[in-house]
């Protein structure tokens, strides 16, 4: 019986910091298998990973191993040892996960630690987990705690000295200084920051004698509102606060008072919110706003609302219009909203099906042909050898190589069937994944597919929807 295997090698700093590189990785694992009767490797799975404890580092082959395992094209797995297969805790977990769920799958390491098939195995898998878990941790607490205590104190932390103040990063810059208290004067007297950004481009102030970037509005507005212009000592530019509660001063000469600071992030803040509001309120709140076109004029159809539509009446509750003349329509034609989103949904639906599955049918292996003639050429060494026409060392070192391409083949071929199976599963789920977009994104997702529906009038009285009188521009 042929046990598949997937191997799994990590490149990683060994916790004595001793590098075990992958080709010994695989070549250990795969001398062991080799001495096991039927256990087959039919696939590598390297991950490149310097960074032994960084949290949402993705690791694509791992991932791609335990589907493999869940999806049950493998029958287990061997490693060089533990240390290689989990990162952080919750990476155990979902192992032992796996192997709780399916108890037949194989768990072999090299160095033969624990066995994760096993409830002994994982117990003593889990207790060195949480040990190496808490090494890693105490190590990070001690940066942070020394990060802390630069903040508490009121020193300086690293970096470039911060806009406003000399390289020693106590002393006040004059010019620099002076620029900030400009502006933050022409702020409070209603000037926009924009404009006060424009004045210091064509000025060439720079962000810093270090970066030497030309201001930014984002820039500027990060400058004017540092907490460390009115003393405070800031941690990614809030305010720290110490241990008494208190936000801490720094050891470095002031450019404002607090007050002044606190009136000029207001005014900003405010036109943040405003800035907010007005976007808002511009947004295409109808999938169709701006896509239609009207075919009398050409003018973009705009929805509103119909006044006379009530909750519980019939009819559409908003219609898509051509603009009246004054607004530079001919407003002669008209669309209910509902049929006519509905239409385009359905359009947009059809044009991703067949965007995420290519082919109608499901797509045929590529491998099955060589599949098909490995099994073909086996079964003839074997009745060769049987009926004594070759040795049987001869077959059996021809037949090695043919059963690894057979199982390797194997693995892909099942692959294949479970891709295809998750490509079936998504066409599906489109509509309803559409649904539960935001209209923004609607919008974006029809305007992937479609640059324009031109709408033509339906004539006197014509109530039904008709398709038949919308034409749709495909984007290229
Ligand atoms: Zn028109």
């Amino acid at each position: 019986m042929v046990v598949r295997l997937g191997g799994y090698a990590r490149i990683s700093l060994d916790r004595d910091g001793e590098e075990l590189g992958v080709d010994r990785q695989m070549a250990d694992y795969r001398q062991m298998a080799a001495a096991r009767p039927g256990w087959t490797v039919v696939r590598d799975y390297i991950d490149n990973d310097l960074s032994a404890y960084k949290k949402n580092v993705v690791r694509p082959e791992f991932e791609q191993l335990l589907a493999d395992l869940k999806a049950g094209i493998l029958d287990g797995l061997i490693a060089y040892d533990l240390d290689r297969l989990w990162r952080q805790p919750r990476d155990l977990e979902r192992l032992i996960d796996i192997f709780e769920e399916r108890k037949s799958l194989i768990f072999s390491t090299v160095s033969n630690d624990y066995d994760l098939s096993t409830s002994d195995g994982q117990m003593m898998a889990r207790v060195m987990a949480a040990a190496a878990k808490k090494a890693s941790d105490d190590t990070a607490r001690r940066v942070a705690r020394k990060h802390r205590e630069l903040a508490d104190s009121g020193k300086n932390g690293g970096g470039f000295p911060p806009f406003g103040w000399k390289a020693d990063r106590i002393t006040v810059d004059p010019v620099q200084a002076e620029l900030i208290t400009k502006a933050h004067d022409a702020l409070l007297s209603g000037t926009r920051l924009s404009t006060i950004t424009a004045e210091w481009q064509e000025k060439g102030i720079r962000t810093s004698r270090n970066t030497g970037k030309p201001i930014t509005r984002v820039a500027l507005k990060g400058i004017l509102t540092n907490p460390r212009l009115a003393g405070f000592r800031a941690v990614k530019r809030q305010k720290h606060i110490g241990p008494d509660g208190k936000p801490v001063m720094g050891v470095w000469e002031p450019i404002c008072t607090p007050e002044r600071l606190d009136a000029v992030v207001a005014v900003l803040e405010g036109v943040k919110t405003q800035y907010k509001a007005n976007n808002l309120s511009n947004n295409h709140k109808y999938l169709l706003s701006g896509i239609l076109r009207c075919a009398e004029c050409g003018t973009r159809m705009m929805a509103n609302m119909r006044a006379s539509w009530k909750e519980g009446s019939k009819g559409s509750r908003f219609m898509y219009r051509c603009p009246a003349s004054k607004d530079g329509g001919c407003g002669k034609v008209s669309r209910a909203g509902e049929p006519l989103d509905l239409y385009i949904i359905n359009l947009i639906h059809d044009a991703e099906a067949r965007l995420n599955a290519p082919t109608v049918e499901p797509a045929e292996w590529p491998g099955a042909a060589r599949f098909s003639e490995v099994e073909q050429e086996i079964s003839e060494l074997i009745s060769a050898m049987n009926g004594k026409k070759i040795s049987a060392a001869t077959a059996i070192a021809m037949l090695e190589p043919l059963e690894r391409e057979r199982d390797e083949l194997g693995y892909e071929r099942n692959r294949h069937s479970v891709e295809q199976a998750k490509a079936a599963a998504a066409v599906v789920d489109l509509s309803e994944e559409f649904e539960r977009l935001p209209i923004e994104r609607q919008r974006a997702v029809v305007m992937k597919h479609i640059r324009a529906v031109v709408v033509r009038p339906a004539g006197r009285g014509a109530r039904k929807f008709n398709p038949d009188l919308l034409e749709v521009v495909w984007a290229a």
